[in-house]
């Protein structure tokens, strides 16, 4: 590649800040699979920050009880203003997104979106949540994954990153296409088969063998649009 060219690459990639009181929980995720070839091709840059390095005290406190009372610790304002300050400082951000189980329900219009942004934070809670002055003054976007409610926000950040990181181009082979799986058009991918053609005595239906590729495209479609139908119909809305 020449000089030009890799430069162009490297200033075009695309950045996630992670900011977290648990990093080493997701390490393992963000060093596999479609993630890692992403990271090597040096199309995404995923930077972890771990917010007990912006504890003050010794013991590293990053939490605090709710004023009020009720169960359960608050993540405190200062290690969050601090982290996403001094990043801030750094760059400028396209977003600054909280995962909560009261945001926006995160789905693949959303993922298509952030998947053309250049710089983003994802911000982990933990304990009961953050305190509300974080969500008022420094987070631009709040993203649920679904209606229920999971220890911390390390699984729905990275479920973000991983839908988001795929759609990147250059990142998955024609092979893998993206554009053909579900949501993509609005509607839920139609069934897929691989070898062998029989298996026990379940077949895999004959229009599939033919190499005709209307008639493919027109039983894919069929499909497609029949399971959209029982399974999610609010889509063909
Ligand atoms: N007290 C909060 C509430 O009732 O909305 C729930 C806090 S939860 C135990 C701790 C953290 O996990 C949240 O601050 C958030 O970052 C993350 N989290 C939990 N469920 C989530 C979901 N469905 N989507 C996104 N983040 C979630």
């Amino acid at each position: 590649m020449a000089m030009s060219e890799e430069k162009i690459l490297i200033e075009e990639k695309m950045r996630i800040d992670i900011v977290t009181a648990h990093p080493e929980s997701l390490s393992s995720m963000l060093g596999a699979s479609i993630i890692k070839i992403a990271r090597d091709k040096g199309i995404v840059n995923i930077a972890l920050h771990n917010l007990h390095d912006y504890a003050l005290d010794k013991y590293k406190h990053i939490d605090d009880t709710p004023f009020g009372g009720g169960a359960g610790m608050l993540i405190k304002c200062q290690p969050v203003f601090d982290c996403i300050g001094k990043l801030r400082k750094e760059r400028s951000y396209d977003e600054i997104i909280f995962l909560s189980p009261d945001g926006e329900v995160f789905n693949q219009g959303m993922a298509n979106e952030l998947s053309l942004k250049r710089n983003i934070i994802l911000l982990a809670g933990h304990y009961k949540g953050i305190d509300q002055r974080i969500r008022d003054h420094i987070i631009t976007r709040e993203i649920s994954i679904g209606d229920y409610v999971l220890s911390g926000g390390e699984i729905p950040l990275l479920a973000v990153t991983d839908a988001v990181v795929r759609l990147i181009p250059g990142v998955l082979g024609d092979a893998e296409s993206a554009l053909e799986d579900s949501y993509m058009n609005g509607l839920l991918e139609p069934p897929q088969y691989t070898k062998p053609a029989d298996y026990k005595g379940w077949k895999v239906p004959d229009v599939l063998f033919g190499g005709n590729h209307k008639e493919i495209s027109e039983w894919r479609d069929e499909q497609a649009y029949e399971k959209t139908k029982n399974r999610r119909p609010d889509l063909l809305d």
